[in-house]
């Protein structure tokens, strides 16, 4: 009952890029790099065990960025010559890499980081990969010319390195969507079917990771401008319900999220974001415990798993470590009182 789970991502050691800042700079290369980067993950791994997270991740520690990261092994893709472009309708820039033919994924990606944690935990394993329209927004296109078709691509291509994941023995594949919130017509015209094309003939649980992006500047001037109460859900959650993904995210914490909009997604698993990534305060335990029984009150507890609402990388790893401790106590104070605990 409860399972508890993170988004994705958790800060880096200080020793194996610079800390608290996105796209940070790795301090080894080679083997060294990746030696490093295992040992990293054994570390956020061990943390989320003691914390008691229970579908866990590998922080994303192999990857410089929760998109590039994955892209970096696409051919068709000049990471060398990057361009400056506005991403997620303009609400900050990035460097990004430009699409200069036709994309393919020459081998697998990211199947002996899944085996290596798949070695190392009993718990379930969650891996997480950029979903297809967030992709699409990431990237400066200079070839197809045309985002559906893109997304598209980068569905089948996302398809070839989940099944792996699967045979790596993945129990969970997330598809980070933070475009869903930004782009809400394309969600039902063309990003559910993305989604689809990626998660095509897997048997392994789905999901997708929905959020108003870390706690960044750029989004929480973003999130000033969306009025009392965030309907952004509103809009995605009837066409996601329709969709066979079997687990959606929301925030829940310190967001104006009406939490009525969980209704929305009859029969779906519901990642609640019950972890405030854009404060470096930490929750209390009843907070979350709080939180928790405010979306019972719209769905069944079956249907729950406690989740932080985004990514916790920009995060100090002190913090990070406060607010997954309060993540997996909040939720035992609940499974106590339901005499599940
Ligand atoms: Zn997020």
């Amino acid at each position: 009952m409860l399972p508890t789970t993170i988004a994705g991502s958790l800060p880096k050691p200080a020793w194996l890029v610079e800390p608290a800042q996105l796209w940070a700079p790795w301090r080894f290369s080679g083997e060294e790099l990746e030696r490093a980067k295992r040992d990293a993950a054994l570390v956020v791994l061990k943390e989320q065990e003691t914390a008691g997270i229970d579908i866990v991740t590998d922080g994303e520690q192999f990857r410089q960025h929760f998109v590039h990261g994955f892209l970096e092994r696409i051919e068709g893709l000049d990471f060398v010559n990057k361009k400056r472009i506005g991403i997620r309708a303009e609400r900050y820039e990035a460097d990004c890499p430009r699409v200069v033919g036709p994309v393919a994924r020459p081998g697998p990606i990211h199947s002996a980081e899944a085996r290596f944690m798949r070695a190392h935990t009993g718990r379930q394993l969650k891996f997480t990969l950029p979903g297809p329209m967030t992709i699409v927004d990431t990237i400066a296109d200079e070839h197809y010319g045309d985002r559906p078709r893109l997304a598209m691509e980068f569905g089948r291509i996302l398809n070839e390195e989940a099944r792996e994941l699967e045979a790596a023995g993945v129990d969970v594949i997330q598809l980070d969507e933070p475009a869903f919130n930004v782009y809400l017509e394309e969600v039902e015209e063309w990003g559910i079917e993305a989604l689809h094309r990626a998660f095509e003939g897997l048997k392994c649980k789905t999901a997708v990771h929905i959020c108003y992006g870390y706690g960044i500047k750029a989004n929480i001037d973003w999130k000033s401008t969306l009025g009392d109460k965030w309907r952004q859900y509103e809009r995605t959650f009837p066409v996601l319900a329709k969709s066979r993904v079997d687990q959606i995210s929301l925030e829940c914490a310190g967001s104006r999220v009406p939490i009525e909009v969980l209704g929305l997604l009859e029969g779906k698993e519901i990642m609640v974001g019950v972890i405030d990534v854009a404060t470096p305060e930490i929750e209390t335990p009843e907070a979350v415990a709080q939180t928790i029984r405010r979306a019972m009150e719209v769905v069944p507890v079956e249907r729950i798993i406690p989740c932080t609402n985004c990514g916790m990388v920009p995060l100090s790893r002190e913090v990070s470590m406060g607010k997954l401790r309060a993540l997996g106590a909040g939720a035992a104070i609940v499974r106590a009182e339901l005499g599940t605990g």
